[in-house]
């Protein structure tokens, strides 16, 4: 896996002056992850601390941001939230900051650091900012219990354990369809429920997907296309309610690990995910800085 890496052609002039990390691959000051305004906000102040940056990024359309018709009570702007996150998006970009378009779909300690795998490929870091946007605490049912045991959020990644086997796909979005077609590519029967009331039940492993009174026989459940649960993203994230536990540092409960934005829980406001997107990436820096002395 970390070999991916290499592959793809991430030995970039800019990268090649980072820090390497324990297998030989770059290691970033810190990797955020996110990139609404509270993700944004702490890259360009890891960026203004000279500090080397990933932003691990769902589409621009998924922010809470650009869903916002008008925003009028952000002190000096006043524009539609779809301008303001396409004017963060080129402010992003200009910083230096390297955009990894994708979903994270787990962080885990490796000790001084951290690896993040998006998609297939996996990333490494000294920091890790969470800025998820709302949180999603709730999952299928049946979701939580059976993850890595049918159920999987990366088709590319899980894809062929299933290959010629009935599976279902939830989720929307155009990575999606892309998704379902490498899944018929691979002789996947693929359905794709949508609605209320879906079920995953199967007893250790994934049999079937429930849709209110109709049960359909699967091997596998993909969940793609938008968030994954907190809780699965990190294990042993403190979460109340589903919201991430900070402090006033934006500090979790994981030294190195912080959280900013609507993903620490109300207000749900661009001016207090700008804030505390801000300190965590103040806090970030100090963090990286100390470890070294
Ligand atoms: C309709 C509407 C109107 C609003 N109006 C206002 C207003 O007038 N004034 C105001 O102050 N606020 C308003 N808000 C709220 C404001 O938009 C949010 O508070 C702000 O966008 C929060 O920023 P954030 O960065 O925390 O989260 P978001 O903007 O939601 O960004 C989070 C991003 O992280 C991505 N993400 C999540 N998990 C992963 C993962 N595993 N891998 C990769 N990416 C991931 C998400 O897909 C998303 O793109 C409004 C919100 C909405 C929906």
């Amino acid at each position: 896996m970390w070999c991916l890496l290499q592959k793809k052609g991430w030995e970039s002039a800019k990268l090649k002056k980072k820090k390497k990390g324990s297998a030989g691959m770059a290691v970033y000051n810190a990797l955020v992850i996110g990139g609404g305004p509270a993700g944004a906000a702490a890259a360009l102040t890891l960026r203004n601390r000279n500090k080397t940056v990933a932003v691990v990024a769902n589409p621009p359309e998924t922010t809470g941001l650009s869903k916002a018709p008008e925003i009028r009570n952000y002190p000096g702007l006043s524009a539609s939230g779809r301008e303001m996150q396409a004017r963060i998006d080129r402010q992003l970009q200009e910083s230096g900051a390297e955009i990894l378009p994708g979903r994270a779909l787990s962080v885990a300690s490796l000790g001084l650091t951290f690896g993040t795998a998006v998609g297939n490929s996996f990333y490494e870091s000294e920091s890790v900012i969470l800025c998820l946007g709302m949180p999603r605490s709730k999952g299928y049912p049946g979701e939580e219990e059976l993850l890595g045991k049918g159920v999987s959020y990366c088709a590319t990644c899980d894809g062929m354990l299933y290959k010629g086997k009935k599976v279902a796909v939830l989720g929307s979005g155009e990575e999606t369809e892309k998704d379902i077609q490498f899944l018929e590519s691979i002789g996947c029967t693929v359905i794709h429920p949508t609605g209320k009331n879906i079920r995953i039940e199967g007893t250790g492993k994934v049999e079937r997907i429930c849709m209110g009174e109709t049960e359909v026989p699967v091997s596998a459940v993909f969940i793609l296309g938008g968030r994954i649960l907190t809780a699965s993203l990190v294990q042993g994230l403190l979460l109340e309610s589903g919201q991430i536990l900070v402090n006033a540092n934006m500090e979790t409960n994981i030294p190195g690990i912080y959280a900013a934005g609507d993903c620490t829980g109300a207000p749900y406001q661009l001016a207090k995910a700008v804030g505390q997107g801000n300190v965590a990436g103040y806090r970030a820096a100090e963090y990286v800085e100390n470890k070294r002395t």
